[in-house]
C-alpha cells in the first residue's frame, strides 16, 4: 500500500511561477502538480492536494493557524503525512504554533516553502517539496519516522518550534541553533533519531487546541530605552503576557525604575518570558546580578526556546486558561520539545 499524504498549499514565494506570456510571477495551481512536476508519482506516494486562498506569509495569523489545525484533524484518519507549503517569512510562527496545538499528535507535518518560486528554473521549492513528500511518507515498520511537527529547508530538517528565519537571501535560510537537525539529505536521507520524539503507547487521540490568545507583546530591550515608553508599554491594557527579549545569558539593566516596572506587572498577574536577543544560547538567570534580579521578581525563564516557540506557546497556553501556578509551569517546561532540560 502507498503511503497517503495530504500537502496543503497556504501560499507564499513557492506557489509563483512565471507567466509565459508576460514573464510576470502568477500563481502556481497545485491542483496541476503533477503536470508540472511528473517526477513526483515517482515517489510511490499518494498526494491529495487542498489550497488555501494564497496569502504572503507576512498576512498569517492564528486564524490560518485554527484552519490548518482543524484541516489536519478532520483528514487525520485517512493520511499517513502532511506537507504544508507555507511563505518562509512566518513559517517559523506557523509551524511552531501547530506544534502547539496538534496534542498527541503521532505523524509527520512536514513544513516548507522556497526562496525562489517553484516555477522559476533555479528554484528551491522543487526539492524542498519532493524532500518533505519523502520525508512525511517515511515509515519503518509501519511506524512514521519522524511524527512531530517539522520544517525542512535546504537538506535540513528541523524541529518546528527550535527553527528560525535567518536569511532574507540564502537559500539556506532556516537554523536551529540549539537543536540538532532530525535529518540531513545528501544522497540519502539520514534521520538524527535520538532526536527525535517518538510517543510511547498510543493511547490517545489527537486533539487539537483552537482557543488562541494573542494578546500578548514582545519587548526588545536596547540601550538607551526610556522609562516613560517601557512603562507605557508595560501597561498597555489588555496584555496578558509579555516575551521579554534580554541581553546574552538573560540580562537586563539593574535600573531600580526597570526592575520596579517589571515587578508592577508581575503583580497585576501578567506573566513575562525571558528569552535571550542572541540566536543560539540560553537564559541562565542566575549567571549574573543583572539577571538574577529579574529571577527574583518573579521572571520567568524561556531557557533557549526561539522568540517564534516562546510566543506561540504563550499564546497556547493563555488560550488554555489555566490556572496562575499551572500557567507557569507549564511556561517553564518543555511541553513539546521546545526547550532543552
Ligand atoms: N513574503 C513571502 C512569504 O513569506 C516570502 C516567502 O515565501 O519566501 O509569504
Amino acid at each position: 500500500m502507498k503511503p497517503s499524504i495530504l500537502l496543503i498549499y497556504t501560499g507564499g514565494t513557492i506557489g509563483m511561477k512565471t507567466d509565459a506570456a508576460t514573464g510576470a510571477l502568477i500563481p502556481f495551481d497545485f491542483n496541476d502538480i503533477y503536470d508540472e512536476f511528473p517526477y513526483l508519482k515517482k515517489l510511490g506516494v499518494n498526494i491529495d492536494i487542498m489550497t488555501f486562498k494564497p496569502i504572503d506569509s507576512s498576512n498569517v495569523s492564528p486564524e490560518l493557524w485554527i484552519r490548518l489545525a482543524t484541516l489536519i484533524r478532520d483528514h487525520y484518519a485517512k493520511y499517513d503525512g502532511f506537507v504544508v507549503l507555507h511563505g518562509t517569512d512566518t513559517m517559523s510562527y506557523t509551524a511552531s504554533a501547530l506544534s502547539f496545538m496538534l496534542e498527541n499528535l503521532d505523524k509527520p507535518v512536514v513544513f516548507t516553502g522556497s526562496q525562489i518560486p517553484i516555477g522559476v528554473l533555479r528554484t528551491d521549492g522543487r526539492e524542498n517539496l519532493i524532500t518533505a513528500v519523502e520525508i512525511a511518507a517515511a515509515q519503518e515498520n509501519g511506524r512514521p519516522i519522524v511524527p512531530e511537527v517539522t520544517l525542512y529547508f535546504q537538506n535540513k530538517l528541523f524541529r518546528a518550534n527550535r527553527s528560525s528565519k535567518h536569511s532574507a537571501e540564502e537559500l539556506n535560510a532556516f537554523r536551529s541553533d540549539n537543536y540538532p537537525p532530525l535529518a540531513h539529505v545528501g544522497v540519502t536521507i539520514h534521520y538524527n533519531r535520538p532526536y527525535i520524539h517518538y510517543p510511547e503507547a498510543k493511547t490517545t487521540e489527537l486533539r487539537i487546541s483552537t482557543s488562541i490568545d494573542s494578546s500578548i507583546l514582545i519587548i526588545k530591550i536596547f540601550p538607551g530605552m526610556t522609562e516613560t515608553l517601557f512603562r507605557s508599554l508595560l501597561n498597555i491594557e489588555g496584555t496578558h503576557g509579555i516575551i521579554l527579549e534580554t541581553y546574552g545569558a538573560g540580562n537586563a539593566p539593574t535600573a531600580g525604575w526597570f526592575i520596579d516596572a517589571l515587578r508592577e506587572t508581575i503583580a497585576r498577574g501578567v506573566p513575562i518570558i525571558n528569552v535571550t536577543q542572541c540566536k543560539g544560547g540560553s537564559v541562565a538567570m542566575e549567571l549574573y546580578e543583572t539577571g538574577l534580579l529579574l529571577q527574583k521578581i518573579g521572571v520567568i525563564s524561556g531557557h533557549d526556546s526561539t522568540t517564534e516557540a516562546a510566543v506561540t506557546k504563550l499564546m497556547y497556553l493563555l488560550g488554555l486558561n489555566l490556572p496562575k501556578n499551572e500557567l507557569e509551569k507549564e511556561l517553564k517546561r518543555p511541553i513539546r520539545g521546545e526547550i532543552s532540560e
